[in-house]
């Protein structure tokens, strides 16, 4: 995998110097859903008159509800390390910050798992610093074992996705068999000069290396992968051209590209200034991204942290956003921190939406859409292809809404008040009387009878 960037200053250049014509061209492609190249895609990224522009959100609006209906899944991250020998100049965790550093211990992260299963979590993304020392593979390997081992009550986590530094084939291959989920890594940016100057004099400094991980991963048999670029290091024009040419890449090489694409946005973190980014992302032009990457990449599912406000990710969800973090804490040890307070170790970055669960899963639901805990399509081994040929052909939704009511029912009943059981009882019933398929709906009925007389984990 190689980047060519002069292919990418091209089509901006191009796209810079186009007519509204083609523009309007470019809209009207994405509006009958023909396949975009990368210069329809440059197109859109120019477009700033309003009526283009409320044209595209209508597009990426309706592909959205298209392929996944109107289930929103959550899930929270879980820090169990923040020792890290690197230097991301835009990183609270970074090298030269002087801040405690540890990792939990087996028994600390089985707090915190019991901590985010009182919450009602199920679906987890494992983050930790790059250290090798301190924390390698076999501590790793340890602690997805330590997660997937607590059970408390009803709760216990499903799914576990891992966000750790690139990596050898050998070690990948170690992750795939543990039985991750997906395997989430940023290129952070694209363009390799930049890319270099944010990662100064560290391992994570080699740029083509780091790039080319999903290709270890997808040797080491990881079907899987997540990408994302950290908004606001360089260009984000450039960004999202770089994020389709190595999905291209992927798909080319494997058959299958991004299972999902993350949009954090920089955000001020210990040690740093916003001050020093000229590339910020404004509000007005991250909605725009958000919208053209859900055009562009139809089938990945896209994910918003808790970085940016609930108002702002509240409306990204009408664009294209899928997935979302919710009740995150980003302090190693953090959650059970907030069941029992004890000395606080500054978090990564700073973040936006402090709102718990509960009340996420309450505004999801006002605002239409229904919260989902579902972790089916890995444990059933929809994975890869198998996933992705599911999202081309739409059937996708056949699990989604129903697994989507199911894990909401359960939520209900284990971690809801009488709120909620209001607002999801209407919301049960409403949804389970649009599922077309008569068989599905049967079953989706009689799993919700079982699982209000004590069954639980039932799913298509
Ligand atoms: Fe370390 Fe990751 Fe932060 Fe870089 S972004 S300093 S690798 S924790
Ligand atoms: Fe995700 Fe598959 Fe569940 Fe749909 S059915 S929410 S794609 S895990």
């Amino acid at each position: 995998m190689q980047l060519d960037h002069d292919r990418i200053y091209q089509l901006l250049e191009q796209a810079k110097n186009s007519t509204q014509k083609q523009c309007e061209a470019a809209v009207c492609r994405a509006e009958n859903g023909e396949a975009l190249d990368y210069l329809d895609i440059a197109l859109l990224l120019e477009i700033t008159e309003p009526e283009l522009l409320a044209r595209i959100y209508r597009v990426a609006g309706n592909i959205k509800k298209k392929i996944y209906g109107n289930r929103v899944v959550l899930f929270a991250p879980l820090y169990v390390s923040n020792h890290c020998v690197n230097n991301c100049v835009y990183c609270g965790f970074q090298h030269c910050n002087e801040m405690p550093r540890r990792r939990l211990t087996r028994e600390e992260i089985q707090q915190e798992v019991r901590a985010l299963e009182r919450m009602g979590h199920k679906r987890l993304a494992l983050e930790a610093g790059e250290d090798p020392v301190n924390c390698d593979i076999q501590y790793i390997l340890n602690a997805l074992d330590a997660i997937y081992d607590t059970k408390l009550d009803n709760g216990s986590i499903r799914r576990v996705n891992v966000n750790i530094a690139a990596t050898t084939v050998e070690e990948y291959r170690m992750l795939h068999e543990k039985g991750i989920g997906t395997y989430i890594l940023f290129q952070e940016t694209y363009h390799k000069p930049t890319y270099e100057a944010m990662h100064p004099h560290c391992r994570k400094s080699n740029y083509d290396y780091h790039l080319t991980a999903f290709d270890r991963a997808m040797e080491a048999g990881i079907e899987d992968v997540g990408a994302g670029v950290l908004f606001g290091l360089y260009d984000p024009k450039f960004e999202v051209l770089g994020l389709m040419m190595h999905n291209a890449h992927l798909e080319e090489r494997f058959g299958v590209g991004f299972h999902t694409i993350s949009m954090p946005r920089l955000k001020q973190a210990e040690g740093m200034s916003l001050k020093d980014f000229p590339h910020l992302v404004d509000d007005e032009t991250f909605k725009h991204l958000v919208a053209i990457l859900r055009i562009a990449v139809p089938y990945t599912g896209i994910i918003m942290s808790t970085r940016e406000s609930a108002q702002m990710r509240d409306e990204v969800l009408r664009y294209g956003v899928s997935q979302i973090s919710a009740g995150s804490n980003t302090e190693i040890g953090g959650y059970h921190q907030e069941e029992a307070p004890h000395e606080a170790i500054p978090g990564q970055f700073q973040l936006s939406d402090e709102r718990r669960p509960l009340e996420v899963i309450k505004t999801l639901i006002e605002n239409g859409y229904i919260p989902s805990y579902c972790t089916a399509c890995y444990r059933q081994g929809r994975t890869g292809d198998r996933f992705m040929q599911l999202a081309k052909s739409g059937t996708i939704q056949n699990t989604c809404t129903p697994n989507a009511l199911m894990t909401l029912l359960e939520y209900m009943l284990d971690y809801g008040d009488p709120e909620l059981s209001e607002m999801g009882g209407h919301l049960l019933e409403n949804e389970l009387n649009k599922i077309e398929n008569p068989n599905v709906q049967r079953i989706v009925r009689r799993n919700i009878e079982r699982m209000r007389a004590g069954e639980r984990d039932l799913f298509l």
